[in-house]
């Protein structure tokens, strides 16, 4: 399951998890993690070989129940921390950084293992697992995107909330390595007219077929 910040990538994948009775994995809660780990120890996030220099430091640990996701960073649960607005607005450059992308992929992948699992990322269909039975492709216009995301978040508005998804939208849609694309044999669901129940009953039909 690929697709922008806010286009219901989360609660799809946790929703048709829990229906199919598979397992779960965030990737973008890795990023989030190796970003808070990289702050937290005072490396300067702008700078791509500091963050290299350091990208096998962190013990990660994910969790892949649906109902009940969990990740950890050397034994300390980091759930609520990495979606604080400071991780949020380094984790992009962080994010962009090839040796981060080629350890989190690695772990991916050993997560993922033979399947049964919904993964959600920005290049799951492409890179982490182009084998996929299915590939779903979400998105949202960039306002319900950030009006969903804004409630998601304590203290920030949906201007400010919008501003920030675009921004995160250039670097991740214009990196060089796994930039986020459409993988070609993705289904493409907008979700902006949908409710959460009618995305996930329409994306458990594509795996039932
Ligand atoms: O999905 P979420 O907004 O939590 O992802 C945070 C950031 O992690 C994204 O903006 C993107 O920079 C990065 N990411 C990525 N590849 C993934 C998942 C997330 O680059 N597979």
């Amino acid at each position: 399951m690929d697709g922008p910040s806010g286009s219901g990538k989360s609660s799809t994948s946790r929703g048709v998890a829990t229906r199919l009775g598979l397992r779960y994995l965030d990737t973008g809660a890795m990023f989030r993690a190796m970003t808070w780990w990289m702050l937290q120890q005072g490396v300067d996030v702008d700078d791509p070989a500091a963050v290299a220099a350091r990208v096998d430091a962190p013990l990660m640990v994910s969790g892949t129940d649906p109902q009940a996701p969990t990740i950890t960073v050397d034994g300390t649960d980091v759930a609520a921390a990495i979606r604080t607005q400071e991780v949020t607005s380094s984790v992009s450059q962080v994010s962009v950084v090839p040796e981060v992308r080629e350890r989190l992929l690695r772990e991916q992948r050993d997560i993922i293992g033979s399947g049964g699992i919904v993964v959600e990322g920005r290049d799951i269909g492409t890179v982490v697992a182009p084998d996929a039975d299915v590939k779903v492709y979400l998105t949202a216009d960039p306002e319900a995107r950030a009006t969903r995301r804004t409630a998601e978040m304590a203290g920030s508005t949906v201007q400010a909330t919008q501003a920030d998804l675009l921004r995160r939208d250039r670097i991740d849609s214009g990196r060089a390595t796994a930039p986020l694309t459409m993988a070609d044999d993705a289904h493409h669901i907008d979700t902006t007219p949908y409710t959460l129940d009618e995305v996930i009953a329409q994306v458990v039909a594509l795996v039932e077929q």
